[in-house]
């Protein structure tokens, strides 16, 4: 396999950050071999690579920082690239936030299948897992295990009657991207939305880019839903876009993940890039 970018640049017209409200266009643009996912802030003319070591923790969303210059909820995008096997792709934009859109990473799959997808002519560098690697922050546990593909496995618990105790697993090729993932709205609950709200934290969402959760135990919009454990699928969707942060590289292992969030995410990502260099290598892809 070779590395890949889109065929022509195109466009996403408009949309609403979710945290900001801010209105901003994405331009997507054929980058070179080797050059990795990287966002340009046209407004303050600077690049910033999506890797970890751009990465900021955040609670609400993954960030990235270059210069003192941001852009933030980058994940579904950043999970749309890594479920398509795009290695190398510009992004521009003039505000600090990529739009929410529906909520999913549908439109930015639309947009960038549309483009087409270009093989280049150097081979696809894949992380091959060879020892397990572990992670364990109070009640959120990761870890990771050979495997001839790459797989999530991700359970969640939340107190909450629709969604409770639940695990899904999940192969990464991009059929089944297409088909279980790419599609699963952002959901929240909605004490934390109608507080967040208030705060002006989430000026941009609104009942149809989120599922919500009320304190009946229902759904509060279930008109939005494309499937009952749209949430936990949610969740695979967060991960497959934050770990893509390891270099923009597919992880080849079985990922096993507990309640865990953009924060762990990249605690994880980091931590393995940087201090379990023994446990895995950076091969092409055959
Ligand atoms: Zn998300």
């Amino acid at each position: 396999m070779n590395q890949t970018t889109i065929k022509t640049s195109c466009m996403l017209n408009k949309g609403a950050g979710l945290h900001s409200g801010q209105k901003t266009t994405l331009y997507f643009h054929p980058a070179p071999a080797d050059h990795g996912i990287v966002f340009f802030r046209s407004d303050k003319n600077v690049n910033i690579p999506a890797t970890y070591r751009y990465a900021r923790p955040s609670a609400l969303c993954t960030t990235i920082e270059h210069q003192g210059v941001q852009v933030s909820t980058i994940e579904h995008l950043m999970s749309v690239c890594n479920g398509l096997g795009i290695d190398n792709l510009l992004v521009e934009l003039d505000a600090e936030e990529v739009p929410i859109m529906d909520g999913s990473g549908l439109e930015f799959y639309r947009m960038l299948k549309k483009a087409g997808i270009r093989q280049l002519d150097v081979p696809k560098k894949i992380i091959e897992i060879h020892h397990p690697i572990s992670y364990q922050q109070d009640d959120i546990t990761i870890y990771i295990t050979p495997s001839n593909n790459s797989n999530f496995t991700f359970s969640i618990d939340f107190d909450h009657e629709q969604i409770g105790q639940q695990e899904y697993s999940f192969v990464l090729t991009e059929k089944n991207y297409l088909n279980e993932i790419v599609e699963a709205k952002t959901f929240g609950f909605k004490k934390d939305y109608d507080a967040h709200k208030k705060q002006g934290l989430i000026k941009g969402g609104n009942e149809t880019n989120a599922i919500i959760l009320n304190e009946a135990g229902d759904f509060d919009n279930p008109e939005v839903l494309t499937w009952l454990n749209e949430p936990n699928l949610h969740k695979i969707l967060d991960q497959v876009g934050d770990f893509y942060l390891a270099d923009n590289l597919r992880i080849k292992g079985a990922i096993f993940s507990h309640k865990s969030g953009h924060s762990s995410h990249l605690a994880f990502i980091r931590y393995m890039m940087t201090e379990c260099t023994h446990q895995f290598s950076i091969v092409e892809e055959r």
